[in-house]
């Protein structure tokens, strides 16, 4: 599969993405961003550039991860879990990511958020 080019607020990740992934990325400017689209995993992150090095490097990211506190952000919205993807290098923040679950789907997320979510 091809690699997508996401843009973000410091610089961008060259990554294989599907279809779905890359209709949420896609904010109808002619570029792909990776905000909307959640947690890419490590393997489809193929390279990342970082606009502070200026440089690309041909490995993934580091992923940050920040506190996930279930924070409820709108009605039957909750944020659980939320993160940077920063520069191999310099540890710039490339851009950042946010998983969201809608609440009332309580069972699957109940199941979802005991163990096997890795
Ligand atoms: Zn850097």
């Amino acid at each position: 599969m091809a690699e997508t080019k996401l843009h973000g607020s410091g610089g961008h990740i060259l990554a294989e993405i599907t279809e779905e992934q890359a209709k949420k990325a896609d904010l109808g400017v002619g570029k792909l961003f990776l905000a909307p689209i959640g947690k890419l995993e490590e393997s489809k992150m193929k390279k990342h550039y970082c606009k502070t090095c200026e440089e690309e490097f041909d490995t993934p990211p580091k992923i940050h991860l920040e506190e996930n506190n279930n924070e409820e952000v709108a009605d039957n919205l909750v944020l659980i879990e939320r993160g940077q993807y920063t520069c191999q290098k310099c540890n710039s923040v490339i851009g950042e990511y946010r998983v969201f679950q809608k609440k009332d789907e309580s069972e699957e997320i109940g199941s979802a958020k005991t163990s096997n979510s890795t």
